[in-house]
């Protein structure tokens, strides 16, 4: 159908499809810049965003940096950046990024998203509620490259603070007139006769039944977090939600005037794009909601956006908390150290699933380990609480020789000769492959390919794209908080990009 003449049920200047991070700053941007903006979101919004833990990888000298007497600069930033994430972006983007990074900061805090300048004094996966700011990548193991400078700024609320972080954007994006559609699929989207991206059909449960819409939200929000953790539970929670979805959904077709951005999340819900890839990552906890399906990606691709960086995965596999297990040494099955151990957990993930059979132990002596379960309670939230009693009890073996805890571990000994400690010595089991009680957390980072001035996709009039959906800073590799960082960098560019298009004449075809 020509979209030009298309009657529309609804129309817009800009549908942001899915309502996280990248979604909620897209849609804040547009109508900031006078876009009329409609937000389409499956389910109710918040996304893998709500469940995260809000860190934001931010530096080059923010408020909270200074205020807990940190030095750092855009330079520093870039150049670990630069080291740590690859080419996934071009230098000028990086920098971009690094030399906008305080702005950013500032710009949250001015749509009230809480921060904190209480830094963290030990290497940490994620600071307890008494900490806000911390090295929250491997920029120690870095220092050779860039003066080293904490950088995650975890949004101040207690346990994991996504939650808080949605809330305050969605907050932010009400203030400013955007409109939700929840609980509204993305289908298709609708191009005109040259290409150009002119609407999104949709499958809505505006119509459905009260107690259908109900059970739709709470069924999905119950499975939202066991979907993580208990993937068996979330998934049998979740066969209903999208059930719901097929029996009362019914067809809505909405035009953009001036574009629509995609927003809707990465695939590691989604079991065919995993096997076709990133088959590797097969039994890792799949991070994020079951959103996360790929539609946005396959929307675009659809509409003629190309992909990039779909086998880049993010597997994590974190020695810390408690601190003191940097002091020991992670080796392979030929008792071969594996990598730097003050790396970050995504890079030790890599460089294990890398190792002969994805298997890993952490080597400790007697006094590290007295140490290391010394400051479990004081070191940990709840959800890293039990995985670190977990791993320094039943996930360890023991031997009063080295040659003795080998065995035990099914490690070559010869391969820790120069190894020098006091015994009795433990080992860890850190594996990725192997089935283990502690799974690897894993998150997709590849997505559509953009136009890195303005976000749109690439080949696609029309279309924009962000957040995991897209091609972005940390689509080679991740360190803690940059994915949510590349979110509001990308969904504001997107945002001031796509309220800048301006077509006209769709609203003469409302329906
Ligand atoms: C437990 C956990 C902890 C994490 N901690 C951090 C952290 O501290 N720092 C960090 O940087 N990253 C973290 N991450 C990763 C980070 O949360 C995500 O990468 C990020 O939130 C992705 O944001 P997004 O806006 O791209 O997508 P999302 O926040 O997932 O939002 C996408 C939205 O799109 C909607 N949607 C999907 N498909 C459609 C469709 N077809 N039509 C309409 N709507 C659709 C979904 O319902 C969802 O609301 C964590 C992830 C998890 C799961």
């Amino acid at each position: 159908m020509d979209a030009t003449t298309a009657p529309w049920d609804e129309t817009a200047d800009v549908i942001v499809v899915g309502f996280g991070a990248a979604g909620a700053c897209a849609a804040i941007e547009a109508a900031d810049a006078g876009a009329r903006v409609l937000v389409l979101d499956r389910f109710g919004g918040g996304g893998a965003t709500a469940i995260s833990g809000g860190v934001v990888y931010a530096g080059g000298g923010t408020a909270q940096q200074r205020a807990a007497g940190v030095t750092d600069t855009p330079q520093a930033m870039y150049d670990y950046l630069r080291e740590e994430a690859g080419d996934a972006v071009s230098a000028e983007t990086l920098r971009r990024f690094c030399d906008e990074s305080v702005a950013m900061v500032d710009w949250l805090a001015g749509l009230g998203v809480p921060f904190d300048a209480r830094l963290c004094p030990y290497k940490t996966s994620y600071p307890t509620n008494r900490h806000y700011l911390y090295f929250s990548g491997s920029e120690t193991a870095f220092a050779q490259v860039a003066p080293p400078a904490p950088r995650g700024h975890r949004v101040y609320a207690r346990g994991t603070s996504g939650r808080v972080f949605a809330a305050r954007l969605a907050a932010a994006a009400r203030d400013r007139g955007v409109e939700r559609r929840d609980q509204t699929r993305a289908e298709r989207l609708v191009t005109g006769a040259d290409g150009r991206v002119t609407g999104v059909e949709c499958r809505t449960l505006r119509a459905a039944p009260a107690w259908a819409r109900l059970a739709h939200r709470v069924l999905h929000r119950w499975s939202v977090k066991p979907g993580v953790y208990l993937p068996g539970l979330g998934k049998a929670l979740n066969r209903p939600v999208a059930g719901i979805e097929r029996r009362y959904g019914r067809p809505l077709r909405i035009g953009a005037a001036r574009g629509v951005v995609l927003a809707a999340g990465g695939f590691v819900f989604d079991r065919q794009m995993m096997r076709e890839h990133a088959p590797d990552y097969r039994g890792g906890l799949r991070l994020g909601t079951p959103g996360d399906d790929g539609s946005g990606i396959r929307l675009g691709v659809a509409a003629g956006a190309s992909t990039a960086h779909l086998d880049r995965v993010s597997i994590w596999r974190f020695l810390t908390p408690p601190s003191g297990m940097l002091g020991g040494r992670l080796v392979d099955r030929d008792g071969r150290r594996i990598c730097d151990e003050t790396r970050y957990g995504a890079a030790i993930g890599e460089a294990v699933l890398r190792s002969p059979g994805g298997r890993a132990w952490l080597l400790l002596d007697a006094p590290t380990l007295k140490r290391c379960r010394r400051q479990v309670w004081e070191q940990t939230l709840w959800f890293q609480r039990w995985q670190a009693f977990w791993l320094l009890t039943v996930g360890r073996v023991s031997g009063p020789t080295l040659a003795a805890v080998a065995r035990r571990a099914g490690v070559d000994p010869a391969g820790l000769a120069d190894y020098q400690g006091v015994p009795p010595y433990s080992m860890i089991d850190f594996s990725v492959r192997k089935r283990t009680a502690v799974p690897a957390p894993m998150l997709t980072l590849g997505g559509l390919r953009v136009d890195e001035n303005n976000g749109q996709a690439l080949g696609v009039p029309g279309l924009y794209a962000a957040g995991r959906t897209a091609v972005g800073i940390c689509s080679r590799s991740y360190v803690s908080g940059l994915s949510l960082a590349d979110c509001v960098f990308s969904g504001r560019r997107a945002g001031r990009s796509v309220a800048s298009e301006d077509r006209g004449g769709l609203h003469a075809h409302r329906g």
